[in-house]
């Protein structure tokens, strides 16, 4: 817990000083612990320290955490979604935060209609290039959004994407590049959809991210380091 309390607090740092580089308010930012390289045990000491955003990147370690901890928490799953697993991800679920693919978003359309609970979604973009990554390539979004005025279960709520891993100076072009996309998506969809939100910047390259409109991170590594 100690090392955890400190690890949070070099993070938290970190943060407000991007912010104030930015000329952002912290409180626009979210911090999403992705626990995949802890326990549910060490993920349950969260929300002491005020995180009640958790984020898996596996559907299936996912429903196990979530099973496990308090049902009071904001899950986000940020990697791949297979269809055949939506239905035992949803109710777990109040963020998604890696829809990659039309086939997925029609899916998940569908299958939010039969609950009350509306779905968060955000569409990952592979603002990269790079050619193993899953994602939107950047020139597909804007064609998307007939389609997207067409689903009206689910609500669109921005974008996210994973830099490559480098040098953080040099992923300040893909989240660039991500801020462009949302502005104009979000000029073209109405409600249900409110397209605000940028999740960009892992541990490797939060601060560039933050400074270039991020409002969720994404932070594994950072968080959790020196804890098993
Ligand atoms: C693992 C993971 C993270 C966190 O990565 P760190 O570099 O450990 O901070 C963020 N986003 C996704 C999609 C991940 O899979």
């Amino acid at each position: 817990m100690e090392r955890l309390r400190r690890n949070l607090a070099k993070v938290e740092e970190r943060l407000q000083a991007a912010c104030r580089r930015a000329g952002r308010d912290r409180k626009e930012i979210t911090l999403v612990a992705v626990t995949k390289s802890v326990s549910a045990e060490i993920a349950a000491l969260l929300p002491a320290l005020g995180i009640v955003d958790l984020g898996e990147s596996r559907p299936q370690e996912l429903w196990r955490k979530a099973e496990a901890l308090p049902k009071n928490l904001c899950w986000h799953l940020v990697g791949h979604l297979q269809r055949n697993k939506v239905e035992r991800t949803l109710p777990l679920v109040q963020w998604i935060d890696s829809v990659d693919s039309v086939r997925l978003l029609r899916t998940l359309d569908i299958e939010s209609a039969k609950r009350s609970k509306s779905l968060d979604v955000l569409l990952e973009v592979n603002a990269s290039g790079e050619q193993q990554k899953h994602g939107f390539r950047p020139e597909e979004i804007a064609p998307l959004t007939p389609l997207l005025r067409d689903l009206t279960n689910i609500r669109i709520r921005g974008l996210m994407t994973m830099a490559a891993l480098q040098d953080p100076e040099q992923c300040r072009p893909a989240f660039k590049l991500l801020r462009e996309l949302r502005d104009r998506l979000r000029q073209e969809l109405g409600p249900p959809h409110a397209v605000e939100h940028l999740s960009m910047g892992m541990s490797n390259d939060f601060e560039v991210a933050v400074e270039e409109g991020a409002t969720f991170v994404r932070l594994g590594s950072v968080l959790f380091e020196g804890i098993a």
